[in-house]
């Protein structure tokens, strides 16, 4: 047969990938996909990491922002603590300067003419407003106050024409400045008052220059250390720039309670549903991954060829069947290139850009040939779309699966099963010899008897010959050769005896009749079908026997051939088989539609050698009526009313049977 061959390759594309360079799939977990929230095995291992993860996030960013909001509470305490530490540093300078400028007032006072009375009453008045000011003397030889609230520590006159700081020898809170003759005891403790320092929350100490020995600390408390602020100044006068330090200190570290406590449940909270939409996607990805191995073991593990292309047609994963029948297939090659497909006589050939562009699944079609090198592989499967939630083209996957060896194992599968049906068929033609043995006795008493009586008349004839003056050789030979020939034909008869078997001992076990029925249904199947024949078969599956299941099938097969014979002789052709109990026997009837049996039959219907079919034997009957006697049952044949003939095979039930006849 000549082949029109349509070839519809197209342009090869290099190969890319190397298929060995693939990832491998790692193990699948044996754990079913995970409810929401509830995970096994590796599931549980990554929400556990997950929650440690987010445990540590939150830690670091609860501390972040603990550092944060203290940094800005002490930045505010600070710069409280620094407006303060100001404003009383201008407070304290401005009262210095104010007590220099009553000195400046004393010293120009004047002393001249002036009554003491009066000039006592003047000071007085003018030092009152400044209670840090504790004498004021007038100093000639000596020093003799003018006004004094507290005692004045020893401290020589010197006189002197601009203001100076004198330091008494006793150390203390008090000083004097002296300008010209008059001299004024400044006490630094009522400098300070104690009302400033209640609005002001300050600790001020100064010094006194040079040997920066402390004049003072007010308060006296120094309170905590836990958080000190300091600053170190110089008071704001010219005649009196003594050091001063200005110092808060808090015994508790002030933290931003509310702040922080709303900080970490905020971030908590946050932190918390991080965790749970993280261990949520981990186990969704998990899930999906877990699928997507499942997919790949699936196309892994498929016997036929399975090519996942890319929307334009490029090898994007392929399983080692595909890689066996499209040998060199390579990922990140066209398929356009790596597989030619030949379509073959009266097929029409494929469009190729059509077929490798199909938006609809689209078989193979029937006996299409693979090109690969020189051979060419029959092949069927097809090419359908991937398409994605909303429809979008996702890629293409072709299958495809060589029939050669599919139609090579169902040819042996055939073969096997007709080796079974013809062995079936020989154990019963094997059965059947040996059983009419003694049927076939009879007959061939009566097969040798006529070489026997031929060879006795030749012989006698022969001898008459011999008996005679002159005998006729020729006739005596002839005579002799017939002899010959006869005692041939009679041995030739023993041979065919010697074929038959040995008779062996029937069998009793448990048969399913309607079974039994079956595989002889199944064995004439050819026949039936090429005759046409409609059969009936109403088998129960519960009707057990008592017998040989060989012997049983081969009466069936002999019933069953017998109405074949008959139905091939009539146009309308039934064949009903039915099984019915009947007290402790289960009955097969077996009847067709053809001619029926005539008279004569119906006389000798059971009797050795009696046949209408010219090259009939004329045993199956009395034969299946021997072997069903045999097992304890009865075979009976009739017409049946309604035309055509119909047996009855009348076997025990299993539970009735007598196990030892
Ligand atoms: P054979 O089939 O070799 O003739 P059988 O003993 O099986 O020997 O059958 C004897 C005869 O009985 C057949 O020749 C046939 O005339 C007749 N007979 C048997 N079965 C049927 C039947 N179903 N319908 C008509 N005649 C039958």
């Amino acid at each position: 047969m000549s082949q029109v061959a349509h070839h519809w390759s197209l342009t090869s594309a290099a190969a890319a990938t190397e298929p060995g360079s693939a990832r491998p799939a790692p193990a699948l977990t044996g754990c079913a996909l995970p409810g929401r929230g509830v995970g096994c095995g590796r599931y549980a291992g990554g929400m556990a990491w997950n929650r440690r993860w987010t445990l540590l996030c939150w830690v670091t960013v609860a501390l972040l922002g603990t550092w944060v909001l203290t940094s800005e509470r002490r930045a505010a305490l600070r710069a409280s603590f620094d407006l303060d530490a100001r404003v009383l540093h201008r407070l304290l300078s401005q009262r210095m300067e104010q007590q220099e400028t009553v000195l400046y007032a004393l010293a120009a006072l004047p002393t001249q003419g002036m009554q003491p009375d009066q000039l006592t009453a003047y000071v007085r008045a003018l030092v009152r407003p400044y209670p840090q000011i504790v004498a004021v003397e007038f100093c000639a030889e000596v020093c003799r106050a003018l006004v004094a609230t507290q005692a004045r520590p020893d401290l020589p006159y010197v006189p002197t024409r601009r203001p100076v700081v004198g330091w008494p020898a006793q150390r203390g809170p008090t000083y004097a400045l002296t300008l010209e003759r008059m001299r004024v005891w400044i006490n630094l403790e009522r400098l300070v008052q104690g009302g400033d320092l209640a609005r002001l929350p300050l600790t001020v100490q100064i010094y006194r220059p040079g040997d920066h020995q402390r004049l003072l600390t007010r308060p006296p408390e120094p309170g905590g250390n836990a958080l000190v602020f300091t600053v170190d100044k110089q008071l704001g006068t010219t005649l009196e720039p003594f050091p001063i330090r200005f110092e808060q200190r808090h015994s508790a570290w002030p933290w931003p309670w509310r702040q922080l406590l709303g900080w970490w449940l905020v971030t908590a909270l946050l932190a918390w549903g991080a965790a749970r939409l993280l261990s949520a996607r981990a186990v969704a990805a998990q899930a999906l991954l877990d699928e997507r191995r499942r997919a790949q073991g699936i196309v892994q593990a498929s016997t036929d060829g399975i090519v996942v292309l890319d929307p334009q047609g490029t090898v994007v994963q392929v399983n080692p069947a595909a890689r066996r029948i499209l040998s060199g297939l390579h990922l990140g090659e066209s398929i356009r290139g790596a597989a030619q497909f030949q379509a073959t006589l009266a097929q029409a050939p494929l469009d190729a850009a059509d077929f490798w562009a199909t938006q609809e699944p689209q078989p193979l079609p029937e006996g299409m040939a693979l090109l690969r090198g020189t051979e060419r592989v029959l092949v069927e499967g097809g090419l359908a779309p991937l398409t994605g939630d909303r429809g979008q083209l996702l890629g293409r996957v072709l299958t495809v699966r060589e029939i050669g060896p599919l139609q090579q194992r169902m040819l042996a599968q055939l073969s096997a099963g007709e080796r079974r049906v013809r062995e079936h068929e020989q154990l019963l033609a094997h059965v059947s010899r040996f059983s009419t043995l003694g049927e076939m006795s009879a007959g061939l008493a009566h097969e040798l008897n006529q070489p026997l009586t031929a060879i006795v008349s030749y012989g006698q004839g022969g001898l008459r010959l011999l008996a005679q003056e002159h005998p006729d050789r020729e006739r005596v030979q002839q005579a002799v050769q017939a002899m010959v020939r006869q005692a041939q034909r009679a041995s030739d008869i023993i041979t065919r005896l010697r074929a038959l078997v040995r008779r062996s001992p029937t069998q009793r076990v448990k048969v399913d009749l309607g079974q039994a029925a079956r595989n002889i249904l199944t064995l004439c199947q050819a026949d039936l079908g090429r005759l046409g024949v409609e059969v009936d078969a109403q088998l129960p599956a519960d009707a057990p026997v008592a017998g040989d299941p060989v012997q049983i099938e081969q009466i069936i097969l002999n019933l069953v051939r017998n109405a074949l014979d008959a139905l091939a002789q009539v146009p309308q052709r039934r064949l009903t088989l039915r099984i019915d109990p009947d007290g402790a026997h289960w009955v097969l009837s077996v009847q067709d539609s053809g001619p029926g049996l005539s008279g004569a039959t119906l006389t000798h219907l059971f009797q050795p050698f009696h046949t209408d079919k010219p090259d009939g034997l004329g045993l199956g009957l009395s034969l299946s009526q021997t072997l069903a006697q045999g097992l304890g049952g009865e075979l009976r044949g009739d017409n049946a009313p309604g035309g055509g003939a119909r047996f009855t095979l009348s076997l025990p039930h299993w539970e009735h049977h007598d196990p030892t006849a």
